[in-house]
């Protein structure tokens, strides 16, 4: 079967990438190895911002609504600092990406539920391998997550976080609690899931994470079960956008903020991107895409630089968080203000707070 593109994924990236790709009129086909709805290992926490880029119907799937957030430094102190709006939702992943995926197949694109195996070039063309069959493809798009195929086969291994995560009973309905001090350059969380919570620990070093999600669950009452891994990868340099008419987005380029590791707000953000970069300039779509893609590659280098220092000095970026850094962040979150913008102003405090 022949089409203009084959996007390899239905995650938040493919979901997006292809919908809005089907929305201009190419014929789409998505390649997901999974039967859907399938679980994703996730905190399902959704920056404010993010919402402006989500197809109508999103409403239902919102678990948990965040107003506020503790900051915790080793479980020792924490405090509270509420926001003036709704900062985050928490959503359940595999409705979440079900949702998405649905919504891209109501604009035209074809599921196709089978395995991405490898492809090859034919002339102007690219012949797909899948579990299911072969498929000619113009476009091949890779968004394939954490340990992407499509990328491997580019011969780009993104590097990042390494996480630990599980989900358990617990009563936190409208805050977020973020640990930092436990691990080098990383942060522990605990976020409301729906009527319970989800602990987890990311981190880019080589700490033993089950023995500090355990200690952190026996100092704070928390009922402890045995947690699943997964890769968060975020950009050393730059995400990896791919080569000639293959093109990468979300986890599977790297493009998670190096400072949190949120990826569905960027994941979502490039598909919509991508499509513009594709239809602009079809015949040299990754250059189009490097150039449209800019202000996205510039906040996760500045959320990159501003995750460097704050894991340096951690004491300092707890303190700085009381009085300077949570708000703003905040209005990172719902989109007043850019990392970039957190990063230079928060030159002055970090000073101020490093002379304290
Ligand atoms: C523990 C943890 C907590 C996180 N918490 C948050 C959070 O709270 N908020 C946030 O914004 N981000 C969070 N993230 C990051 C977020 O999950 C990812 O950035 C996001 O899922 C990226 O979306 P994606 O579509 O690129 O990849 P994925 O969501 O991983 O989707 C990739 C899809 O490709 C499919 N696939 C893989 N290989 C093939 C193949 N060969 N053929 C066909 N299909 C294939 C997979 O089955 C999958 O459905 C977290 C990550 C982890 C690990």
């Amino acid at each position: 079967m022949k089409y203009h593109i084959v996007v390899v994924g239905g995650g938040p990236a493919g979901a997006s990438a292809s919908y809005h790709l089907s929305k201009l009129g190419f014929k789409v086909a998505l390649l997901e190895k999974e039967s859907l709805p399938r679980f994703k290992l996730c905190a399902g926490c959704l920056s404010a911002r993010t919402l402006k880029l989500l197809p109508e119907g999103y409403k239902t799937l919102i678990l948990n609504t965040i107003k506020g957030g503790k900051l915790g430094y080793r479980g020792l102190e924490d405090y509270y600092v509420p926001a003036d709006k709704e900062v985050a939702y928490i959503v359940d992943r595999k409705d979440f990406d079900y949702f998405l995926v649905r919504k891209s197949i109501e604009a035209g694109t074809e599921l196709i539920q089978a395995e991405f195996i490898g492809f090859e070039r034919e002339k102007e063309a690219y012949k797909v391998y899948t579990s299911k069959g072969t498929l000619i493809a113009d476009f091949i798009i890779g968004a394939d997550g954490a340990h992407s195929k499509v990328a491997r086969l580019l011969g780009y291994k993104p590097k990042g976080f390494k996480s630990l995560e599980f989900f358990t009973e617990g009563d936190l309905r409208e805050e977020v609690i973020i640990e930092i001090g436990w691990v080098k350059r990383g942060y522990l969380w605990v976020f409301p899931h729906g009527e319970g919570i989800s602990v987890g620990v990311a981190t880019t070093g080589d700490e033993n994470l089950l023995k500090i999600l355990k200690e952190y669950s026996l100092l704070k009452g928390i009922k402890y079960r045995h947690p699943k891994g997964w890769h968060i990868p975020f950009p050393h340099k730059e995400p990896f956008l791919g080569r000639d008419r293959i093109l990468l987005l979300g986890d599977a380029a790297g493009m998670t903020d190096p400072l949190l590791g949120e990826g569905i707000y960027y994941a979502l953000w490039a598909g919509k991107i991508l499509s513009q970069a594709l239809l602009e300039n079809p015949a040299e779509p990754t250059k189009a895409y490097k150039r449209l893609l800019k202000p996205l590659i510039e906040e996760l280098n500045k959320a990159k630089r501003i995750g460097d220092i704050a894991y340096r000095f951690q004491k300092v970026a707890y303190n700085m968080g009381r009085d300077y850094a949570l708000k703003n962040f905040y209005k990172v979150l719902v989109g007043d203000k850019s990392y970039r913008e957190l990063y230079w102003k928060g030159w002055f405090s970090f000073i101020k707070h490093l002379k304290i």
